[in-house]
């Protein structure tokens, strides 16, 4: 019994795992802040589908929500023992809420009704998050069904909640359960990928978004005297604050790509609406993507002693307001036993050499790493999620399945 024979099952349930995927994707579920009742029929399916596939002791962890017919946001648990269980337990993390359709007229078939072709299926969550939870699940099922035995338990989290913030999902679990274990467990979130799949993610940059408002005091343009230009001091503060922030905080990190922090002045409002006015009020945006070894509030307070000079140079006020602001969880580091286990089972499959790195911000794998987990990000995906004709590639199922029975034997 190798390897192989656990690779020729996973192939010999291809369409069975097509199916499945596509008996999930008819079941909507959809989060009460999207019109939706929650997940549980889609949560009661899959824990027909785990018991099947030898997870007798599968269940479902009830997060409370008052807002769904039956009270709570179902997030389904199924864990096979391995043959040396104090090892810790491999775990795949998917999600089973998705976001609605949006424009139904940008899609070519019912978005709850999948088409299946040849190399692809279409239709809405195929993608975002249903591949990976099939692919993890068949791949269980496989290594179960062949008796090659595993050494480290393997851990299925379908998890409710995701698209809206994982109140009543991942960090529910994390916070109210032990199901997890910061010391041993391997955690693997199977929610964002390229299709290269040559790529781990094991850190992000934080993100903030900072409205600038600088007032001055309107007047006509023939005699500004008489006001006091918040659109010129509004550009002096910005390209100091762009100059200083590149300089200061210009530290390169070749986990990364772009390698640095970006500070990028994007967005201004439309001022006043005739050339001969001077404006009184100027309102600028800064997006910038900062790299996890810098604190985002220090820039803060860099950005407000550059506002008070301007101020004072200017006779003006500046005021910020943050309009997006999530700060960088601590990195897994890239040499973690996850890492290395999970770019050995990639390439097992793919031909490929796979990298650990970062990305701009925002998966679901930073709730693990705030709460002290090593925690990875990968799949194999032309990135579809939330777009209409959402669709995956079906060698890319079987493939990533092959990934995780990799993972779940090594
Ligand atoms: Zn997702």
């Amino acid at each position: 019994m190798d390897l192989n024979d656990v690779f020729q099952r996973i192939d010999d349930y291809s369409q069975q795992m097509y199916d499945t995927l596509m008996d999930v994707c008819r079941i909507r579920a959809l989060a009460p802040e999207n019109e939706g009742d929650g997940e549980l029929e889609k949560a009661e399916f899959l824990m027909n589908v785990l018991k099947d596939s030898g997870f007798e002791n599968a269940r479902i962890v009830k997060a409370p929500d008052s807002r769904v017919t039956c009270g709570f946001r179902p997030n389904v648990i199924g864990v096979l023992k391995g043959s040396r269980p104090e090892l810790g337990t491999i775990w795949s993390v998917a999600h089973i809420d998705v976001v609605p359709p949006g424009d139904l007229g940008l899609w070519n078939s019912e978005p709850y009704e999948p088409v299946e072709t040849d190399e692809k299926i279409i239709g809405r969550g195929v993608e975002d998050n249903t591949q990976s939870l099939i692919a993890s699940l068949f791949a269980a099922r496989a290594v179960n069904d062949s008796g090659i035995g595993h050494e480290y338990n393997i851990g299925l989290a379908f998890v409710a909640d995701e698209e809206v913030g994982s109140k009543y999902g991942i960090k529910y679990l994390v916070e109210n359960t032990d199901i997890f274990h910061r010391e041993k467990d391997l955690i693997v979130v199977p929610d964002s990928g390229n299709p290269e799949s040559d790529f781990v993610e094991v850190s992000e940059k934080s993100i903030l978004w900072l409205k600038v408002t600088t007032t001055g005091k309107q007047c006509h343009a023939s005699s500004p005297e008489r006001g006091n230009n918040a659109y010129r001091a509004a550009m002096k503060f910005l390209l100091k604050a762009d100059e200083y922030l590149h300089e200061r905080y210009g530290l390169r990190d070749p986990l990364f790509d772009p390698p640095i922090s970006t500070f990028e002045p994007t967005k201004k409002l439309a001022n006043v609406g005739n050339v001969n006015t001077i404006p009184g009020e100027d309102v600028s945006y800064f997006d910038m993507r900062i790299l996890p070894d810098y604190d985002p509030d220090a820039i803060l307070v860099d950005m407000e002693e550059i506002a008070r000079e301007v101020e004072g140079e200017a006779g003006v006020t500046i005021n910020f307001e943050k309009e997006n602001y999530d700060r960088a969880a601590p990195p897994t580091p890239p040499d973690a036993p996850v890492v290395k286990k999970l770019i050995s089972a990639i390439k097992k499959v793919y031909d490929n050499e796979p990298k650990p790195g970062g990305i701009g911000g925002g998966t679901c794998a930073a709730i693990f790493r705030r709460a002290g987990f090593n925690a990875v990000v990968w799949s194999t995906i032309d990135e579809q999620a939330h777009a209409p004709n959402e669709y995956i590639y079906k060698k890319n199922l079987i493939n990533d399945s092959k990934v995780f029975a990799a993972l779940y034997t090594e």
